[in-house]
């Protein structure tokens, strides 16, 4: 039951959008012009391609909640899905990707930041997690990051979930990684005790087959990340996507996301703190 919904997004896959298709690199689609369907233009849009339920590489085609809202907004643009060319935003490479123009946009469980917006800019939000650990099912011993003094932590590079134990919990021995898989694949291996990124990320990759049963999440949330779509400082385009995450929400298609991208996993969303009113844009 926890993988239905990954196995049919990989019978899909068969029939998935080609990337070749989508007129190679073509940056004119930054522009929301509303004009692009049909025109040959693509959107050039990064996620993540191994966090299951929000950002997920089923084989050339893509699933999960980041891909969802990225899709509607998109569409709310002016592209059809095949007008979309989704590449990987590995976290530490995001703000990069946008300033050097790479993608056009990132739907990347990606926090709006004080220190981001420096560098880039972000919509949104159009979700709230929380930071919280993932364990060994057995373990009982950590309820919060103050039990981890001493103990081998793993977290990635270029994340606020990195930082945030950096800035505050020092005596925290942290392991950086490229991405949350692999946490989870060095936990399994048993030198790590634990895992520490957003709730949402943590309960998808516990709920993946090859890991079923051998992790669980806390369940103590201790930060709010807010999930912006990010940007280039010189977009046109960020009211235009605020729009169409408050239009994604009022339709109800951002509650059908949300629940069939979290089916199989142990999370239920911070209704208090859901669905967020996007921040005017700067
Ligand atoms: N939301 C946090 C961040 O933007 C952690 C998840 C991630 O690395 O994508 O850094």
């Amino acid at each position: 039951m926890r993988k239905t919904r990954y196995a049919a997004a990989a019978i899909a896959a068969a029939a998935a959008l080609t990337l070749s298709a989508c007129g190679g690199g073509d940056s004119g689609g930054a522009e929301a012009t509303g004009e692009a369907e049909g025109s040959g233009e693509t959107i050039r849009i990064g996620i993540k391609f191994d966090q299951p339920g929000l950002g997920f590489d089923e084989g050339g085609s893509y699933s999960g909640f980041d891909v969802d809202v990225a899709k509607y907004v998109a569409n709310e643009l002016g592209y059809s899905e095949d007008q979309i060319e989704f590449s990987e935003a590995p976290s530490a490479n995001r703000e990069n990707l946008l300033s050097n123009g790479q993608v056009d946009m990132i739907f990347a469980t990606y926090s709006i930041t004080d220190t981001r917006k420096e560098t880039v800019a972000f919509a949104g939000p159009y979700f709230v997690a929380g930071q919280d650990l993932l364990v060994r099912a057995d373990d009982d011993s950590i309820s919060g990051p103050e039990d981890l003094e001493g103990k081998n932590l793993c977290s990635v590079t270029g994340s606020t979930s990195a930082q945030k134990i950096k800035d505050t919990y020092p005596g925290v021995n942290l392991v950086e990684q490229p991405g949350y898989a692999e946490c989870v694949s060095l936990m399994a291996g048993g030198g790590i005790d634990a895992a520490t990124t957003d709730d949402i990320i943590l309960a998808g990759l516990a709920a993946q087959e090859a890991n079923a049963g051998q992790f669980k999440v806390v369940g103590a949330p201790f930060s709010e990340e807010n999930y912006g779509v990010g940007l280039p400082q010189d977009n046109t385009t960020c009211e235009a996507i605020n729009e169409a995450i408050t239009k994604m929400i009022d339709e109800g298609a951002w509650e059908e996301a949300i629940t069939a991208n979290t089916e199989g996993a142990d999370y239920t969303f911070n209704d208090e703190l859901n669905p967020p009113t996007p921040e005017p844009c700067a």
